[in-house]
């Protein structure tokens, strides 16, 4: 790290959630830390800007087998940094990587082309025109506790390959996963500088904001998110939100319940409810509520928490303490308010002095209760019986936070109706989080749950901007330049008329613009024969 004087640096102790082990430790980045890292990657990068998007491509290519080549520690890593189960490292960690890294070194270099446009050929009848993208020089990219390693890493990925270069923040729950994103990078082959990992808290993420960087890439929470973007208005800069979600499941009376609730239980309890896109809520009518109810506390007490390095272990610990404690106010707030807890809530795991949290279904949940409005940070679904689909719908409707719901049914027509409806960023049918491991599809929310999306064409695109060129022979003259005089102002007025959709027009324009028109052809003609020539 530029600037870096470990003897008088403070550290940051990356620890194991499930044990509390010490896993490492990283220095803690100074504002004029991160101030360095973002010049240098700024250098670095105009002469990365110059490559071939071909060229860039093959970075992408190389970074995906370097994951593939260290799978075992990545996994391993991951699942000891975050506590996440060593099936969901491998699934929705390694995997999701590889495939970002694949995608964007295939279809990065068409999506990043540019076009060759073809202008009216009578306002222009000699002008060239293109647009490629530019890259937009350093992008800040902040990571989450909750995703420390496929989030960030996609997110640096489709900087890079956009030309940029990237200042990473890990959370400082997620420091070693950042430092592994790094590596994966310099694995393969990257230049060095072009792309740094600074560690720190709000502060160092804040100076990373408020430095020279010309986008702020950003997952995180609501709170945080928000004061992002203030920093990133004061100093007129794109920034790229991707924060809280409050997700929903429908369920229609026709859907195949069975499945349903099986979805549901993983869509709500893997990661232990932590994953951008964990269902917190579920809208089921009332033809199939008990069902759902029942179904999903039978699923909850038969989820399995242990150690997350064991290959059987579904529920790891909560990354925090603090977020457990907030699962328990928030549970409490609701039985406190008449809620029913059906099962689950903060638990001991023998032998590990981790914050685990059993899966908890809640129903008859009041209005009031803060559990319906607040993000509870942990495997909780609260499960609301409704009239109705529209009763349903309204209820996602009503939520601040926009990210994404599941719609299940058997029926895809009415599944496509009420997805048109739903007031958030991405609806799966039958399935829930599909898009967080396809790179295709844009990911991101609504409302307070983001701004801009984080993957697919449109996350590449955002990365750069649109850079126009044309190209005039260096012999004639378009017919608008001086001298002006009234055979040019008619010819105007003639072209206009001659793209009327009346015929009255277009005769009048081929009557009353004939002359000018001439006149002003000629005047093209002889500039073209002789480029010096400037006077009628
Ligand atoms: P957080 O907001 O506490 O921290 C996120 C990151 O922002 C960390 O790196 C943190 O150090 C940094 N940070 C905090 N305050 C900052 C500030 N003022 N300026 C700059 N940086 C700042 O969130 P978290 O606990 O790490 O992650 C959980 C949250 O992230 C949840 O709300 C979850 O829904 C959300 N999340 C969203 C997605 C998504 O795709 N939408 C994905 C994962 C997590």
């Amino acid at each position: 790290m530029p600037g870096t004087d470990a003897a008088v640096r403070s550290t940051l102790e990356a620890y194991a959630p499930a044990t509390g082990d010490v896993l490492g430790s990283v220095p803690v980045a100074s504002a004029a830390d991160v101030h360095a890292a973002i010049a240098e990657a700024r250098e670095v990068q105009r002469l990365w800007a110059q490559l071939r998007l071909a060229d860039r491509a093959r970075y992408m290519a190389r970074a995906a087998q370097a994951v593939i080549d260290e799978s075992e520690e990545v996994v391993a890593l991951v699942s000891r940094e975050q506590g996440r189960p060593r099936a969901e490292a491998e699934l929705h960690e390694l995997l999701p990587t590889i495939e970002t890294l694949q995608w964007l070194a295939q279809n990065g270099p068409k999506i990043l082309s540019g076009e060759r446009v073809a202008l009216s050929r009578v306002l222009h009848p000699l002008t060239r025109a293109r647009w490629r993208y530019e890259p937009l020089g350093v992008v800040g990219v902040i990571g989450a506790a909750t995703e420390p390693f496929a989030t960030p890493l996609g997110d640096v990925a489709v900087a890079l390959m956009a030309g940029n270069g990237v200042v990473l923040k890990p959370s400082p729950h997620g420091a070693l996963s950042g430092e592994r994103v790094a590596r994966v990078f310099a694995r393969a082959g990257l230049p060095e500088g072009l792309l740094a990992v600074v560690h720190g808290h709000a502060d160092a993420g804040q100076a990373l904001v408020d430095g020279a960087v010309d986008q702020v890439r950003f997952t995180g929470s609501l709170r945080a998110g928000r004061g992002v973007l203030e920093r990133c208005a004061q100093g007129v800069k794109r920034a790229v939100l991707e924060m809280g979600g409050k997700d929903a499941a429908l369920v229609c009376a026709d859907a195949n319940v069975a499945r349903a609730i099986e979805g549901i239980a993983w869509g709500a309890f893997a990661n232990a409810g932590q994953s951008g896109g964990s269902v917190k809520r579920v809208l089921a009518v009332r033809e199939v509520g008990d069902a759902v109810v029942q179904g999903l506390v039978a699923q909850a007490v038969a989820r399995r928490l242990g150690d997350p390095r064991d290959a059987d272990t579904e529920i790891g610990p909560l990354v925090t303490h603090d977020r457990r404690d907030r699962v328990r106010e928030l549970l409490d707030d609701a039985v406190a308010a008449g809620a029913t807890l059906h099962c689950g809530g903060p638990v001991e795991v023998e032998g590990l002095s981790g914050a685990f949290c059993a899966p908890a279904v809640l129903s008859r949940v009041p209005p009031g209760a803060r559990i319906l409005r607040e993000e509870a940070p942990g495997p909780v679904v609260v499960v609301s019986v409704v009239d109705d689909e529209e009763a349903a719908i309204a209820a996602v409707n009503e939520s601040a936070l926009g990210l994404g719901a599941s719609v299940w049914t058997a029926d895809r027509y009415k599944g496509a109706r009420i997805a048109r409806e739903l007031r958030v960023g991405m609806v799966w049918m039958n399935q829930h989080l599909v898009s967080r491991s396809a790179p295709q599809l844009p990911w991101g929310g609504i409302g307070g749950s983001g701004l801009g999306r984080a993957r697919g064409a449109i996350a590449l695109r955002t990365c750069a901007e649109p850079k126009v060129t044309t190209w005039d022979p260096p012999r004639g003259r378009p017919f608008w330049w001086f001298p002006y005089d009234g055979a040019l102002a008619d010819s105007g007025r003639a072209i206009a008329r001659l793209r009327s959709a009346r015929d009255a027009d277009r005769e009048r324009a081929l009557r009353d613009g004939t002359v000018p028109l001439g006149r002003i052809a000629v005047r093209v003609g002889r500039a073209l024969r002789s480029p010096a020539r400037t006077r009628r």
